[in-house]
């Protein structure tokens, strides 16, 4: 490779909520800078002003922030090349449109959208190329004077860009290999737009120049836009500057069939955005993974890979780790599914990898809202060290381990009932008493004297221990009866077997 610095962009519009194949690209992105001491760039392309969303680039901002993917240069923390949000570069643009134009590359289109219309509504199939572009309104079709009377009166244009008729374009992508396109099949797309903005194919080819990106990872629905950018590489800066590009594979839908949209996630129940996203229009909140109680870590490393693998059959990965592990030349072609159970698998290992306190405050949200005030971090900590063998999400922590703050809402008599008898309850009586007349208060010492106790009463601890369970628990969960028995304590354990006898009898 050349010695150029690595330089990375991603460059979103700010239209809605981040989906989770626009992260991956992230992902890719920062892997392949922090790997080559390069810098990872966030470009906010928002020249389309039609699109405009209030909330949508901070809200980028704070999915990147969530996954811990922190742009070197951005519109948020500026840089050397600042402006990055192309709104604000706006004056660069038309000087490139016009050395277009005056090259013979480009040229004045001042069709209205009306004329536009007609066209599409008489012309089947009507696209703006070489085959029609001399029956429109252009400074192609037009004679030079009338082009420069309808420029001195201000008649509003776009330039577009005048694609051969024949030609054959290549690129070299770093991981589709040699792609190939042929000029004719695309149209004279807009490069300036009438409002003076440019559209995303000039503003890109221009701030990726000025910006001096090396290497542009995106997704491949960009692929078939490539030709036009190498033509204007060509045409403007020369091939030699033009970045690498890795048009990368889709996110499929979990049957394999086409690209995973946000609505396959509402019919089928999972999130496809980083966060949450309200839409300022509606109203309406579509679900994140965040919020859905993926960890940071979690999500990174299943997005990772998703297409990705290092060649072993290790699957979990730090950031750092990924950082040192990352190839391109290890990205696959195809598209990858999507499987939600994987993602949760994903997050189920982070949850027993990490030490508790690492994402004990993130838990803490999930008890409140269920109205449980935690006040004692430590035995936050020790309640989560027993339940998160059994937690995939987040709010898992809360369903798994209500009763270790409170009194259980309901007792599940009917799963005792059935095998109860007046030896138990006895057993259970005389439990209590020897409860309350204990001085030391741990698991094995709780286990010992109640294996001891069933042995004298000649019953078996197993058909105890699910009695034992659902008066402590409510139910037939929860992890080892006597650590749950040890943890909440001497008051609560005496007192939740009282109840359930009451209810009992
Ligand atoms: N603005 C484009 C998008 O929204 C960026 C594509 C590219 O990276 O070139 O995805």
């Amino acid at each position: 490779m050349e010695n150029k610095k690595v330089r990375v962009r991603f460059a979103p519009s700010p239209t809605g909520g981040l989906h989770l194949g626009g992260v991956r690209t992230v992902l890719f992105n920062y892997l392949f800078a922090k790997q080559n001491n390069g810098s990872f760039i966030v470009r906010i392309e928002d020249t389309d002003q039609t699109r405009f969303v209030a909330g949508a680039e901070q809200y980028i901002f704070d999915c990147l922030q969530w996954c811990g993917l922190i742009p070197d240069e951005s519109p948020v923390n500026g840089g050397p090349f600042a402006p990055y949000r192309q709104s604000e570069r706006k004056p660069i643009y038309k000087s490139y449109a016009l050395e277009l134009i005056e090259k013979g590359y480009a040229y004045y289109a001042f069709d209205t959208p009306e004329q536009l219309e007609e066209k599409r509504k008489t012309i089947p199939n009507f696209q703006y190329n070489h085959q029609t572009r001399k029956q429109c309104i252009n400074s192609l079709s037009l004679s030079p004077e009338e082009v420069l009377e309808k420029l001195a009166a201000n008649v509003p244009y776009v330039i577009r860009i005048k694609m051969p008729e024949h030609e054959t374009v290549t690129c070299n992508d770093m991981i589709r290999g040699t792609v190939t396109f042929d000029t004719g099949l695309t149209d004279d797309k807009v490069l300036l737009k009438a409002d003076g903005m440019p559209t995303y194919h000039l503003a890109v080819v221009v701030d990726d120049y000025l910006m001096q990106i090396s290497h542009a990872f995106r997704g491949e629905e960009w692929l078939p836009s490539a030709p036009i950018h190498i033509l204007l590489w060509k045409y403007l800066f020369g091939l030699d500057k033009m970045p690498q590009w890795a048009h990368l594979p889709l996110i499929l839908k979990p049957d394999g069939n086409g690209k995973l949209s946000k609505r396959d996630g509402e019919r089928l129940g999972f999130p496809v955005f980083a966060m949450d996203w309200t839409d300022p229009s509606t109203g309406n909140t579509t679900t994140g993974f965040k919020e859905r109680g993926f960890l940071p870590e979690a999500f990174v490393n299943m997005l990772a890979m998703l297409g990705w693998n290092n060649g072993s059959e290790q699957e979990i990965f730090s950031l750092t780790e990924l950082i040192e592990n990352f190839s391109i030349e290890r990205i696959h072609k195809g598209g990858a599914r999507f499987d939600y159970e994987k993602a949760k698998w994903f997050n189920h290992s982070w949850l027993q990898q990490l030490p508790v306190q690492h994402y004990a405050d993130k838990v803490k949200p999930y008890f409140e809202k269920a109205g449980i005030h935690i006040n004692n971090d430590n035995y936050l900590h020790q309640v989560m060290d027993l339940v998160k063998e059994r937690c995939q999400l987040l709010p898992d922590f809360v369903t798994q381990s209500s009763f270790f703050f409170q009194h259980p809402e309901q007792i599940d008599t009917a799963a005792i009932n059935g095998k109860w008898n007046a030896a138990k309850q006895q057993f259970f009586v005389e439990l209590i008493r020897n409860l309350e007349l204990a001085t030391s208060w741990d698991a094995e010492n709780l286990e010992k004297d109640f294996k001891e106790m069933a042995a004298a009463h000649q019953l078996k601890p197993g058909e105890l221990m699910l009695p034992f369970r659902i008066m402590l628990v409510g139910g037939k969960f929860g992890p080892h009866v006597f650590d749950i028995a040890a943890a909440i304590g001497q008051a609560a354990t005496i007192h939740r077997i009282k109840h359930t006898l009451q209810l009992l009898s």
